[in-house]
């Protein structure tokens, strides 16, 4: 399968609630490795930048507000099909939809407080990751020396 990079976003409600952890264990747990990472507070010019594509819906500036009401811990992570791989791991976005033992059905409460973002295509992936993250603040695992 391809090897492919995506990206997380760990949310406000999640890091608030002390699970940065558990999530990110879930998500070595399905064989993807973090390869960037960063804790940072939006703005709300991010934010609206980043969903962008939600302007006009009813929950868009309740989502605003949320996603800049604490830090969240955005992160790049790389592996086999990671976009796939990674929405799988993340479950269902509406509250009660997400398959058992996903990050959402574990930690989401409510659909608005679902704990975790995720790109949802090749294209939209590449966008968030340069949203985010040059190129030179992103591990190439090819390249270690630790193995
Ligand atoms: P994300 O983009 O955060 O990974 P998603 O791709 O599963 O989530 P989207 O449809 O892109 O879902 O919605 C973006 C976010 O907006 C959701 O994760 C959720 O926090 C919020 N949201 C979406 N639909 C609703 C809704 N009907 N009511 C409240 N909040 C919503
Ligand atoms: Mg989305």
């Amino acid at each position: 399968m391809a090897m492919e990079r995506t990206l997380s976003i760990i949310k406000p409600d999640a890091v608030h609630a002390n699970l940065i952890g558990k999530i990110q264990a879930q998500i070595e747990e399905v064989g993807l490795s973090i390869v960037a990472m960063k804790m940072t507070r939006l703005s709300r010019q991010q934010a609206g930048d980043f969903y962008a594509v939600h302007k006009g819906k009813p929950f868009y500036e309740s989502l605003i507000d949320f996603m800049t009401s604490g830090p969240v811990v955005v992160q790049v992570l790389e592996g086999d099909d990671a976009i796939k791989t990674y929405r799988k791991v993340m479950g269902a976005t509406m509250f009660g939809q997400a398959e058992p033992g996903t990050i959402r059905a574990n930690f989401a409460t409510s659909d608005a407080h679902n704990a975790a973002h995720g790109s949802d295509s090749e294209e939209n992936a590449l966008i968030e990751i340069n949203f985010f993250f040059p190129e030179k603040q992103i591990y190439h695992r090819s390249e270690s020396i630790a193995e």
